[in-house]
Order: structure tokens, then sequence, then C-alpha cells
């Protein structure tokens, strides 16, 4: 598709998820976009996502609604732009069978309950595990790998420019200067780069580090995703408070073939990119999977890495999306639940109105950062 008429110059700081599909939006309006970033840089969440797409996980609200319709956006965007690794996939919720089939995802489609030996015998991973029981659920999936590869396949042929990091405060301001609008997709480093822009932060944002193993046999090849029914990291989100470390114990796909070993969420670590790398925070992470992994101890673990990245969140559980308040010509886009189902449907609300000023769509939702 050929770009359109020249619009605003927009400067999309952040190439993952949030930023790639951001630009793709803003391009189709005919913005000159310039997006910084680099996207499989060891700072991104995307690169080594599950990549599940909750569509059926929003609230009963606007927004929940407007989730709702992510396969079909994913389908749309796949349609104009070639394969951006939407793929259908099972997800297996493992945990005691609630009484009365009582589900925490009152907007879940309806699943299938396998006792733990049929679940076993489905999914060889699970030979030696005690899942209790699994909600075997429609779901789908993007392979993290091929959407950041599609990316860089269809953003150059709208026009996008495209440039490194912007680190330096210096090369920050210059580089919004140069653009009418500046738009932070930067995931958990959209704080730091607030600070550096020297602009408030909004309350209620923060971040985590999600870690995982990663195994790179290819003979390991899980079908589906699977986790916990009752997760534990968005209970600790939404408290703002609590313990330091939660295991959500499950797997998936790994992006280029593999398998996901996972997956621990680290609170109130600081956002220095030593804290990637601080051993001891690695060999608790590795000693706190291994230990808690109820799903099979059987599984040999030599030769896996463990990777982590930090995810941002919004504690009362909803992104910030559109312009930051006192400051002109800056927007939000981040701290999603469920990004792979939020971000392609506000993409394009928020792309509208970074171009024409529209915001009203983004107020019905009660994503816009003033509100809060
Ligand atoms: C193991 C794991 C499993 C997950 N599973 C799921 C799932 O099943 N479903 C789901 O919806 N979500 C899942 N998530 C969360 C999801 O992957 C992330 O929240 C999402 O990918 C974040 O996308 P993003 O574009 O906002 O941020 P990121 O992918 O983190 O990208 C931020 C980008 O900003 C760039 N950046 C940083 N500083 C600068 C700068 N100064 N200048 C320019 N660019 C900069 C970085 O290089 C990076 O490319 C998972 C995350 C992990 C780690």
């Amino acid at each position: 598709m050929a770009p359109l008429a020249a619009g605003p110059r927009v400067l999309v700081l952040g190439a993952g998820l949030a930023g790639g599909l951001l630009a793709l939006a803003l391009a189709e309006r005919g913005a000159l976009v310039t997006l910084a970033g680099e996207p499989a840089a060891a700072l991104g969440a995307t690169a080594i996502s599950y990549g599940g797409v909750p569509w059926w996980a929003g609230a009963d609200d606007p927004l929940g609604r407007l989730q709702s319709g992510a396969p079909q956006a994913w389908k749309a965007l796949a349609a104009r732009h070639g394969d951006l690794g939407w793929r259908s996939a099972e997800l297996w919720l493992h945990g005691p069978r609630p009484a009365g089939d009582a589900l925490p995802l009152p907007h879940a489609p309806a699943g299938t309950w396998l006792t733990a030996a049929e679940a076993r015998r489905r999914e060889p991973l699970l030979a030696l595990a005690d899942p209790h029981g699994v909600l075997v659920l429609p779901y789908g999936r993007l392979d993290p790998g091929v959407l950041l590869a599609g990316l860089e396949r269809c953003l150059p042929a709208l026009g996008v420019s495209r440039c490194g990091l912007l680190q330096e405060p210096g090369a920050l301001a210059q580089a919004r200067r140069a653009h009418d609008h500046t738009v932070l997709c930067a995931g958990a480093h959209g704080d730091r780069l607030l600070r550096q822009l020297d602009l408030p932060v909004p309350p209620g944002l923060a971040h985590s580090w999600a870690g995982v193993l990663i195994g790179r046999d290819r003979s390991l090849a899980a079908e589906r995703i699977v986790m916990p029914l009752q997760p534990r990291r968005p209970a600790r989100e939404g408290a703002g408070a609590g313990v330091a470390a939660v295991l959500d114990a499950g797997l998936a796909p790994a992006p280029g073939g593999g398998l996901l070993l996972g997956q621990t969420s680290w609170f109130d670590q600081p956002l220095a990119p030593s804290a990637a790398a601080d051993r001891a925070l690695l060999a608790d992470a590795a000693r706190l999977l291994l230990a808690g992994h109820d799903l099979d101890p059987a599984l040999d673990l030599a030769g896996w890495t463990l990777q982590q990245r930090p995810v941002a969140f919004c504690h009362d559980g909803r992104p910030l999306v559109g312009p930051l308040e006192g400051a002109a010509g800056v927007s939000l886009f981040c701290g999603f639940a469920g990004p792979f189902a939020l971000v392609p449907v506000l993409a394009p609300l928020l792309a509208e109105a970074v171009v024409s000023g529209d915001l009203a769509p983004l107020q019905a939702l009660g994503v816009l950062p003033a509100a809060r």
C-alpha cells in the first residue's frame, strides 16, 4: 500500500508490538512516521512473549467490547500487509475444576474440561505433571518472530523511516523538536523516557520483570499455551504491593521454534539494565522456576537459557492511550493488560486521534492519561 498524502510528522519511540502497530496505523492515515528503537533488542518484551490474544478477557465495558474484536483486527491487518504471525491456538488453563464450573473468566468462550490423565495423554510435555484439571479454550496467538519480521517488511513499504534507540536526553529532545507529535511506545522504558524529557510520569504506571526459560530443542513443540487458571501476576499488579516475585507455571511455543517455560514476575526491581544481568536475581529466578514448577519436573533443563524483560502495567488495569496532560504534542501508548488483544484495536484509534485531533473515541473508552 503506498503512503497517503503528507500528514503530521510523528516520532514513535519504541519498535515492539505497540510502536510497530501504531507506526503502521499512522502511516496508513498519511502521517510521516519515524520509528525509533530496535525491535529484537534485549530491551523489549515483545520478542520473547507468549503472544497469546485474550480477546475475551476484558471487562463488560466499552474497552472490553473493543478488545473482543482483536482476532478480526489481526486478520484484517494480515489481509492488508501479509502474514504478521496470527495463529489459531488452544489455551490450556490448569488448576482444580471450580465447583459448578464457575470460572474467574466471565466472558470466556465455552471450553472443555480435561482430567489430569487426559491432559497428560494429549500433551506429552505434561507427562509427569499434576495439573489437577485443564480447561481447554479457543485462543489466538501471535508468533512474535513472525510479527517483528512482518513489521520490518511492511513498514518501509508504507514510507516509515527508522532510527535506533534514542537514549541521550539531548538526542531525544532534538528528535522531539523535529516532529509535530511524539508517541511513547517504549513499554516498561516509558517512565525513564518521560523523566529524560522532563515530563511527568502518570500515577499508576509501573513495571515488573517477566522471566522465562527458553529451550531451543525443536523436538520440544508445544502446540498450545498452558497457564494457570488463576494466575498470580494480574492479582499482584492490581494490589500495587506485596510479594517480590510470583510464578505462574506454564509453557508456550518459543518464537522461532522450541519451548518457553515460565513465567516468573519480579516486582519492585529497578529498570537499570544491570537488573537484567544481576546474577543473584537470575539464579533466584531459575531456582523459583525449577523448584516451583509443577508441570514437568523431569524436563532436562540443562542448556536452557533464562531471559527476563521488563513489562509495563497500570495498577488500575487500564492502559494509557492518548495525549499526556501538560505536554503539548506528546502521547502515551503503554501499560496494557493483554497487549496482544488491546494494541491491534487501540492503535487505529490513537493514530486517528494524532492525525485528526479527535479524542472522543478514546475518551469513551476511559483510557486517556488525563482521566487518571
Ligand atoms: C514471557 C512473556 C510472556 C508474555 N505473554 C503475553 C501474552 O500471552 N499475551 C499478551 O498480551 N502479553 C504477553 N506478554 C506481555 C507482552 O509481551 C508485552 O507487554 C508487550 O510485548 C509489550 O509491547 P510494547 O511494544 O509495549 O513494549 P516492548 O516490546 O517492551 O517494546 C518497547 C520498545 O521500546 C524500545 N525502547 C526503549 N527505550 C527506547 C528509547 N530510548 N528510544 C527508542 N526506543 C526505546 C525498546 O527497544 C523496545 O523495542 C508477555 C511478556 C513476556 C515477557
